[in-house]
């Protein structure tokens, strides 16, 4: 693992790769009592030419910076998240596994570790860095997913934290996720929680509707909504192939009478584990609905296929993506 730690008028310090084991801690270490934790995920994959390749891992560095900045933590510089993560792929180069869609997930992630009680911004902060082997995320081939629409659970409010990736986030979505597994749902989808009407994300994925006439819409970024690294990358490679892609407002209302009337035909889920999860049941306390035939659509296995092929570097990397 690698380990940074920080401390109020000293700065980053003590920079380390060492062995994994368990971090000592305070009992009155401040993330313990008021959360500041935020954290990113992101692949190492072992590439078609016998390198390794990581994602866009500057887009996760900046990511990292803008979620610490609404926890009030300290922010650290990007050189130094991209510096940490390079010298734990080449330590554990190994443990990346070269099996069809298997890859090294690393978890970088940072937390208050001043001992004290008063309400106020740590003035310690430690930056760690572990890694896990994970094989393919749909072992027997892509199958697409029943989600439960949380209607008595939302995520993120207008001015709270959904933009950022913080650990109390994750804790808020797990009572949703509970009733989306009692209801024989794979996922939950979080609508916004003013109106309780407009999608906006999975617990943890964004999400892409496909219209009758090959155009996609996603969710705009509207300060609840995670800006997935996936999600962006999904819509300068569907606009690069000719596509129309929308941010706007898409209501549950929407999604279900277009389902019905055949103007939407697909949906999909996007993220770092699972890179695109065809969407096939809708169920909510109201009923369900099914998105096309309930399998996963053309426009959804294609782009899944497309961002693969770049990110496992078997085809050619026009946006310079992978470092
Ligand atoms: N939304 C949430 C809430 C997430 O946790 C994630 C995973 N980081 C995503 C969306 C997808 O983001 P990315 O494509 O950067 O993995």
């Amino acid at each position: 693992m690698v380990t940074i730690r920080y401390a109020e008028g000293k700065g980053w310090y003590d920079a380390r790769v060492e062995a994994r084991g368990p971090i000592p801690m305070d009992p009155a270490s401040a993330v313990l009592h008021y959360g500041q934790e935020i954290f990113e995920g992101l692949k190492a994959y072992a590439l078609a030419d016998g390198g390794v390749g990581l994602f866009r891992p500057q887009a996760n560095a900046q990511r990292f910076v803008t979620s610490a900045e609404r926890m009030s933590m300290a922010t650290l510089p990007e050189g130094l998240f991209l510096g940490a993560v390079k010298e734990l792929v080449k330590a554990d180069r190994q443990w990346i596994p070269t099996s069809t869609e298997g890859s090294l997930y690393l978890r970088p992630f940072q937390y208050a570790s001043e001992a004290f009680l008063g309400v106020r911004p740590s003035q310690e902060y430690l930056f760690v860095v572990i890694a896990s082997p994970v094989g393919a995320y749909f072992a027997k081939g892509v199958k697409p997913v029943t989600i439960w629409v949380s209607s008595d659970f939302t995520r993120a409010a207008p001015g709270g934290t959904g933009a950022a990736k913080c650990g109390g986030n994750y804790a808020a979505s797990l009572a949703a996720q509970a009733q989306a597994t009692e209801h024989g749902c794979d996922q939950s989808v979080f609508l916004d929680a003013v109106e309780r009407k407009y999608i906006d994300e999975l617990g943890g994925m964004n999400i892409f509707f496909v219209l009758d006439d090959g155009s996609l819409v996603t969710p705009a970024l509207n300060g609840s909504i995670l800006p997935g690294i996936t999600r962006d990358s999904l819509i300068k490679l569907a606009e690069a192939s000719g596509r129309t892609v929308t941010e706007r407002p898409v209501s549950i209302d929407e999604w279900r009478v277009g389902s019905l009337s055949g103007r939407i035909v697909e949906a999909f889920a996007c993220g770092t584990a699972a890179v695109l999860t065809p969407i096939g049941t809708v169920r909510s306390h109201d009923g369900e609905f099914t998105v096309g035939d309930g399998g996963t659509g053309p426009i959804t296995a294609e782009l899944r296929q497309s961002l693969m092929d770049i990110q496992w570097g078997r085809a050619e990397d026009p946006f310079g993506w992978t470092v």
